[in-house]
């Protein structure tokens, strides 16, 4: 379903457009989702519901270039700025006042821009897309997140028999005892806390987010019960993670990360898995590992290691926390940022819970 507003921008002093109110909590977490400016020129966002936004452009001046902006409802919680190419000299994610997210889009100067023909359209009610400008040489993509998460969606709530194609026979997953297990898996950070931001964009929130549900479904083909601590791109915050997992008195509990590390350097990558005691969370941290070492070739191990990390300290059940590779990393994020790998890691990580169900437990 294509729903088109018709609003135009005005390019008059400053300028304004207005969409679709809707009520919406003041101090919740960001509405806005995932982003994308194309190559083609087109900004496409994703926002959580059908949310009230306010978009403006303003020309540029002594300090700033032509500036356009979005409004969404929502606490941005990182504010950021990401360097441009082509005509756009930065995109800034900031939070312009309390309970709000702003999106900015500043061209280079000499950008020839036409606001009058701007149209914001929304698809689905939380898909946008705008064109903004005509890229006349070669314009690389800046994005954050997946915006159109109706694919990765209906992919991974499809029949899982696409996931069999192009596994590896070494991924081959291990019997255990039907309906005896219960596992916790918790995808890191998500809704307005994205945690590591890879070299194109992509976001860790997500990643670890479809990687959760990919082991999920494997784990449920094989008779264990599974339950993620998220389903969705909400906040949730340590706390409620661990207690998530003690209420339901999971066998165990396994959270999965993406890496970042200092100064986004291209040639740190590896991949690790942590545990905070008891030699059964090492057993199962050593289990997992190895598996994503595996089909991760190239990628160096940083080793299974003790850790105080919040959610595998309190948690009752054996428990670990996994990172599948540093989203800044040359390597590793060319990887991830593929359907395919993330498919790969979620069998290796499901693969070491298995093992580790069928002969510790
Ligand atoms: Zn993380």
């Amino acid at each position: 379903m294509t729903k088109f507003l018709n609003n135009k921008l005005f390019r008059c002093l400053s300028i304004f457009l207005f969409l679709n109110f809707t009520n919406h909590p003041v101090y919740s977490s960001s509405d806005l989702a995932a982003w994308a400016l194309k190559k083609n020129g087109v900004l496409e966002f994703r926002t959580k519901s059908n949310t009230n936004l306010k978009a403006y452009f303003q020309n540029g001046n002594q300090i700033y270039g032509d500036r356009f902006w979005i409004d969404f409802p929502g606490e941005l919680k990182n504010p950021r700025k990401i360097k441009g190419n082509g005509p756009i000299k930065e995109i800034r994610l900031g939070k312009p006042n309390r309970g709000r997210t702003r999106l900015v889009i500043e061209f280079k100067e000499g950008t020839y821009l036409n606001p009058l023909t701007w149209r914001l359209v929304g698809f689905n009610q939380n898909i946008w897309k705008i064109k903004l400008f005509n890229p006349s040489n070669s314009f690389n993509r800046i994005g954050e997140g997946l915006v159109d998460k109706r694919i990765q969606n209906t992919k991974t709530t499809q029949n899982s028999s696409y996931l069999k194609k192009s596994v590896p026979g070494y991924l081959e997953l291990p019997n255990v005892k039907q309906n005896k297990f219960l596992v916790v898996i918790d995808p890191g950070h998500g809704g307005s806390d994205p945690g590591a931001i890879g070299i194109s964009g992509i976001r860790e929130s997500d990643v670890v987010l479809e990687v959760s549900k990919i082991v999920k479904k494997l784990l449920s083909e094989k008779g264990v019960e599974v339950m993620l601590t998220r389903k969705t791109e909400i906040d949730l915050d340590l706390p409620q993670r661990v207690s998530f997992a003690n209420k339901t008195a999971a066998d165990i509990f396994v959270s999965i990360h993406a890496n970042a590390s200092r100064g986004k350097r291209k040639d740190i990558n590896g991949l690790e898995t942590f545990y905070y005691r008891g030699w059964k969370g090492r057993s199962l941290a050593k289990r997992i590992q190895k598996q994503i070492l595996k089909v991760s070739p190239g990628s160096p191990d940083r080793g299974v290691k003790q850790s105080r990390f919040y959610v595998i300290k309190n948690t009752d059940m054996p428990a670990v926390l996994v990172e599948i590779g540093f989203l800044t990393g040359r390597l590793d994020s060319r990887r991830l940022e593929k359907d395919s790998h993330r498919k790969i890691i979620a069998y290796a990580i499901a693969k070491g819970i298995l093992e580790y169900l069928s002969q510790v437990r």
